[in-house]
């Protein structure tokens, strides 16, 4: 994906450390230090596997924090699909300061839109949670990081998050639930049927003073490339009705016709559509790179959406 960055004649910055405030802000301590320590202290027990993957884990009726690395990493992770190995958490860490940094750049009007090539992806860590590939909700940081330098400008700051990958933003929903500042949108594979299962659905719309500021738009498995769209323009509207400063794009690649996860028919000249129309909401924009798995299609997927964000090509 650099490389197609790179062909298009688009400047790519490291971003520079934003040291752990920024990570603190959406998750807990626990977590934070749980994330940073996994590695060494699961490679100092006997006989350690490779990686640090829980063969138990939390349940609703379970409530005592553990003390030994074995039963934070099941308290820590809802799944099996986020292995710790060395080198996890400084990844983890370079992701979420470049999504930090592309949001500094929009907040502050630097420039209008930002892409950050995050990888790991974040939309499914909650606040003291990995799943499904991710380890920091970078969207969420990301939003989170924005909303003081737009509060500087002497009103009640608004961002909201639109998210586009292929699975529902479980972990960026469940940070925002009671929270009025962040819409969060997210148009998703029904989970009925499809990760994360356990969230997803179109009743979940907030609660307390978040109530209203959750939106779920599950769309059937198998669903194609126009219907997805005519989503992504109705979740326009609702965005122009909140009337955000600033726009989170959780976007995943994972929604393409050909990706082994996929459950959605978006082609190759669907990202274009996808990028015209996310352009055409007018709003300044942090694009985040989310999931996508078809490895052979990500960079011919992310050229044809910045043609039609309109990112200027060489
Ligand atoms: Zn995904």
């Amino acid at each position: 994906m650099a490389g197609a960055l790179r062909r298009r004649g688009v400047t790519i910055e490291r971003p520079p450390s934003h040291g752990m405030g920024p990570l603190a802000a959406v998750h807990s301590p626990d977590y934070l230090a749980f994330l940073e320590t996994a590695w060494s202290r699961w490679s100092a027990l006997p006989d350690a596997a490779e990686a640090v993957i829980p063969n138990v884990h939390r349940n609703t009726d379970m409530a005592e924090y553990p003390r030994g690395i074995v039963g934070q990493a099941g308290w820590h992770m809802s799944d099996t699909a986020c292995p710790i190995a060395e080198g996890t958490w400084e990844a983890a860490r370079a992701s979420a300061d470049t999504a930090v940094q592309a949001a500094l750049l929009v907040a502050s009007g630097e420039t209008g839109a930002a892409y950050a090539l995050c990888r790991p992806p974040g939309h499914h860590a909650s606040r003291d949670m990995a799943g499904g590939f991710c380890y920091l909700n970078n969207a969420a940081i990301a939003a989170q990081a924005a909303l003081p330098i737009l509060a500087g400008r002497g009103k009640q700051p608004r961002a909201a998050i639109l998210d586009v990958d292929v699975h529902h933003g479980n972990g960026t929903q469940a940070i925002f639930y009671e929270r009025d500042d962040v819409l969060v949108i997210s148009i998703h594979a029904d989970p009925a049927e499809f990760y994360p299962f356990f969230a997803g659905y179109a009743h979940e719309r907030g609660r307390s003073r978040g109530q209203g500021y959750n939106l779920n738009m599950p769309l059937p498995i198998g669903t194609e490339e126009a219907a997805f769209l005519a989503a992504v323009a109705e979740a326009g509207a609702h965005l122009a009705r909140y009337a955000p400063e600033l726009l989170v794009l959780s976007l995943g690649f994972d929604t393409y016709a050909g990706d082994p996860l996929a459950a959605f028919k978006v082609t190759t000249p669907g990202f274009a559509k996808l990028g015209a129309l996310i352009a055409g909401f007018g709003l300044p924009i942090v694009v985040v790179q989310e999931g996508g798995y078809d490895r052979e299609a990500l960079a011919a997927n992310l050229d044809s959406f910045l043609d039609g964000f309109g990112e200027p090509s060489p």
